[in-house]
Formats: C-alpha cells, sequence, structure tokens
C-alpha cells in the first residue's frame, strides 16, 4: 500500500555559501550542531544509503537513474530532495523506500539491509514503518476517509476497533471531524491530501515519504497541506523525505539535497531559529 509524508518549518533566511560540506556525509554530519530539545534532531540515522547506482533498460538502451548517491536521514530529520525532472528525485525516493532495488549500493535502515530482507520482510516494514503521500493523493475511490485510513492499519494486523480509533483521531486532528464518510470524489484536493497524510501517519512511521505532495493542489491549499504534513511529521517524530521542484515547498524541511543527472549536487541545512545560516555547498564527488 503506498502512501508518503513531509518536513517541519524553517526560518527562510536566506542560505549562505561558506562551510562546504559534502552531502554524502557519514552518518550524523546533519545533525550534529543541533541542540537536544524537543523537535530537534537525533543525530542516529534512520536511513543511510550508500553508493546507490540505478540503470532502468536493457543493454542499448539503458537509463541510468542514480549514479551514486550518498544519504544519510536522521531521526526526526526532514529532508527536501530537489532538482530538474529526469534527474533521479521519484528513483531515490523509491529505493530509500524499499519499492525499488537499487542496481547496486546499498539501504540501511535502523542498521539493516534492506537488501538483506525477503519481499515479504520488506513489505511488512513499509507498512509498519514507512508512511507514503504521493502528488494525487491515491485513495481508494470506492472506501471512505476513514476506510481509507484504516484499510493499510488493518492489513498490517491492527484491529478494525483500534485503528478506527486512530484513524479518527487522525481526521480530527487534520480538520476533518465529520468527513469520515466522504468519499475521495466528495473531498476537494486538499481535503484528499490530508487523508492520505492521516493514512501516512497513523501506523506512527520512523520515516514518512512524500513525493511532490501538493504537486495538484493550488498554491494556497498546497502551502496549507505541506505545514500540516511537516507539523504532524515533526509531532509524531517521524522523518520526513519529500521530493519536490518548488523551493517554497522544500523550504519547509531543514535539509535540502539537489541532483543533477542522478547524483547529489547540493546541500543546504536550515538552523533552527535564531542561529546563523549555515550554507552548504559541493557534493565533492
Ligand atoms: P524525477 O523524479 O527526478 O523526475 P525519475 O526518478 O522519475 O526522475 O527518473 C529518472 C530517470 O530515469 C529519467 O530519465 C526517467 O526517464 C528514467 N526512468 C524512470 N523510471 C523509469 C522506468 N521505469 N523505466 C525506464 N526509465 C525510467
Ligand atoms: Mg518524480
Amino acid at each position: 500500500m503506498n502512501t508518503s509524508p513531509l518536513a517541519h518549518t524553517a526560518p527562510s533566511t536566506p542560505i549562505s555559501d561558506q562551510s562546504p560540506h559534502p552531502a554524502a556525509a557519514p552518518a550524523s554530519a546533519s545533525g550534529t550542531h543541533q541542540a537536544a530539545q524537543p523537535g530537534m534532531v537525533h543525530p542516529s540515522p534512520v536511513l543511510s544509503a550508500r553508493r546507490l547506482l540505478k540503470t532502468y533498460g536493457t543493454a542499448g538502451t539503458t537509463t541510468r537513474a542514480l549514479d551514486g548517491v550518498d544519504l544519510v536521514v536522521a531521526r526526526a530529520d526532514s529532508l527536501a530532495v530537489m532538482g530538474p525532472s529526469g534527474c533521479g528525485k521519484t528513483t531515490l525516493l523509491h529505493i530509500l523506500a524499499g519499492i525499488l532495488t537499487p542496481t547496486s549500493g546499498s539501504v540501511h535502515h535502523d542498521g539493516t539491509d534492506l537488501a538483506s530482507l525477503t519481499d515479504r520482510h520488506r513489505t511488512r516494514l513499509r507498512r509498519s514503518d514507512f508512511g507514503f503521500v504521493f502528488q494525487d493523493g491515491q485513495l481508494l475511490p470506492e472506501l471512505t476517509a476513514l476506510e481509507n485510513v484504516i484499510l493499510p492499519r488493518m492489513l498490517g494486523g491492527t484491529s478494525r476497533r483500534a485503528a478506527t480509533a486512530e484513524a479518527a483521531s487522525w481526521l480530527d486532528r487534520l480538520g476533518l471531524a465529520g468527513m469520515h464518510d466522504r468519499r475521495p470524489t466528495q473531498l476537494s484536493g486538499g481535503q484528499a491530501q490530508r487523508v492520505a497524510i492521516a493514512r501516512a501517519l497513523a501506523g506512527r512511521p520512523s520515516v514518512v515519504f512524500a513525493d511532490e505532495p501538493t504537486g495538484a493542489l493550488d498554491q494556497t491549499t498546497g502551502q496549507a497541506v505541506l505545514q500540516i504534513l511537516a507539523d504532524s511529521c515533526q509531532d509524531s517524530g517521524a522523518s520526513l523525505v519529500m521530493v519536490t521542484h518548488d523551493a517554497k515547498v522544500a523550504a519547509a524541511c531543514r535539509r535540502t539535497v539537489t541532483m543533477q543527472d542522478g547524483r547529489i549536487a547540493q546541500e543546504f541545512v536550515r538552523p533552527a531559529a535564531g542561529a546563523a545560516a549555515t550554507g552548504i555547498t559541493g557534493a565533492d564527488r
């Protein structure tokens, strides 16, 4: 079952261009200067990708979608992945989430190599530890909002009663009280995305993956949905990995990496409010 989410708010301080910092830094690079405050980033990585290579197609017509990506996602952190169409963002997201297998390289989640898991275990991991929010929400049209949220939980073994209580609480919290019984066609785009966010977060995932989550919404609605996604991830301690081509959307995340031709080209880290801006450039590869 697919689903996915976002990050938290950050000051829109211009990013300076000092402090070169390799985008492909080992484990704790992004969290080292964060104080231990609520909502702050824990340095131990929840996801760690090394030397990811992904080619599509067969001999003669191959596309190298990822060309040596190293990336670490810290616990409870928020990361935006930016770059032009075709640069490999979705491929990277799907490999980090265990939906796609890399041609070579590895992804570790909480220290476990995803390649060491059977398909069944990877599916279970996706259900129990990952949440997904995609551009169009991907709600099942024949189910109500509430049913869309409880279905993946029940597939994961949660009882209907527990899943219903949990789903109702998330829907209410996301401003959808009174809309539990509506089907997706009876919801606005922003409301449907909030149902998708409720679905992504209901299982208390350690990571929420979002691929262009506001791409189908108007700007105002998109910003509101984004804020809800970011705040919800932060409140529940989930890391957010969000693909976007919109810099305003990326600004909701603490960290941003930009991709170019299957590689990470740059990294930016937004400091905690009140701290000096930390500009980071150069994926020296
Ligand atoms: P982005 O999300 O940044 O637009 P993608 O990860 O979707 O980029 O795609 C990266 C490259 O891989 C593109 O050149 C795209 O055409 C190619 N690609 C993606 N998926 C497939 C596929 N299933 N088969 C063949 N080529 C693909
Ligand atoms: Mg894409």
